[in-house]
């Protein structure tokens, strides 16, 4: 098969596309223009000659079951170690971490100078952003103290300033305009512009997934010891030159293998608190009925967790102008 040299048959990899990565003091200006954000869970596995392979790997276990039923209030059990491995040994500060949520979004980011006032005439770039529970909390508080009743957080924008730059952590403010409405010659460029760049499946960068029998045998690797019962392979003890190699193979993200579990889409919206201890195998019930993600999220009247930081500026509601003109071009089906 022959290929022209056309920018239709370029490689795609989702590692590639441009992520929000602030330095130190830097302020950046921001809108979540998607409706909802995508979750994946996953643990921190430190794995591989050096520890080279450390990363977040795709945690196999039910999500209702680890994190509780979305919208029901009540807790999950933190872990579901009869079906992932790593749940099954996952502890703090150990090779194999607890299972944490992890989140994806796309983004408008404004263009502005270092202290994040805007340039005029506006602009901006459809960019992702991956984050963990504490943003997704922050970010639903906005949206439910801030949010517009019918567009949530997308018909607001943001103040993100980097206060830890290896953690990305972040100081996360509503402002009182959004300029995509505020301008709406600006805002239908850049909901075009949206439409056309942001990315649908952006499971890919939340975790890697690895198939099972992997799975066991990082588990046997990282924590050092062989699983009873697992059938770790002679590769995993033998010379390093196959383990290099056994250890390269894992890595990869091919994006026809099957992801399990699947991704599902996470409103903004306050989240289930996990128990973070995990529970031996006897006592975790089975959840057979399957889960909807998709649905109504709380409107402003929905309980505030009382850890809610302080929002900072502005003091009074944001200025939200009718915006009912952006209706088609803010749907993406
Ligand atoms: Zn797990």
């Amino acid at each position: 098969m022959r290929v022209p040299f056309s920018g239709a048959n370029k490689g795609f990899n989702i590692w590639d596309v441009e992520q929000l990565k602030l330095k130190k003091d830097e302020i950046a200006r921001i809108c979540c223009i998607d409706e909802d954000a995508e979750v994946g869970w996953a643990h921190w596995v430190f794995f591989g000659e050096g520890h080279k392979q450390n990363g977040y790997y795709q945690c196999f276990g039910d999500y209702a079951l680890i994190f509780g039923v979305p919208g029901s209030g009540r807790p999950g059990q933190g872990a579901d170690p009869e079906n992932c491995p790593f749940c099954r040994v996952q502890a703090r500060d150990s090779h194999v971490g607890i299972v944490g949520r992890r989140f994806g979004t796309n983004l408008i980011k404004y263009t502005t100078d270092v202290k994040g006032i805007p340039r005029k005439p506006y602009s901006g770039d459809i960019i992702v952003w991956r984050f963990g529970d504490d943003k997704y909390n922050r970010l639903a508080d906005i949206r439910d103290t801030f949010g517009d009743p019918k567009y949530g957080i997308r018909a607001l924008d943001l103040q993100v300033k980097c206060t830890q730059e290896q953690y990305q952590r972040f100081d996360i403010d509503p402002l009182r305009e959004c300029l995509w409405q505020t301008d709406p010659a600006f805002g239908k460029a850049i909901l075009g512009e949206w439409k056309e760049k942001r990315q649908p499946d952006l499971s890919g960068l939340l975790a890697t997934p690895v198939k099972k029998e992997r799975a066991e045998q990082m588990v046997a690797e990282a924590m050092g010891v062989s699983t009873p019962g697992v059938a770790v392979p002679a590769t995993a003890g033998a010379d390093p030159a196959q383990l290099a190699k056994l250890l390269d193979e894992s890595m990869p993200v091919p994006a026809q293998q099957p992801l399990a579990p699947p991704p599902v889409q996470m409103p903004l919206a306050p989240p289930q608190q996990p128990i973070q201890q995990p529970i031996p195998p006897a006592a975790v019930p089975h959840v057979d009925t399957p889960v909807t993600f998709i649905g109504p999220t709380p409107g402003p009247s929905a309980p505030i967790p009382t850890s809610v930081a302080p929002i900072n500026p502005p003091a009074t509601a944001p200025v939200v102008p009718n915006i009912q003109n952006f209706d088609e071009l803010l749907k993406t089906k």
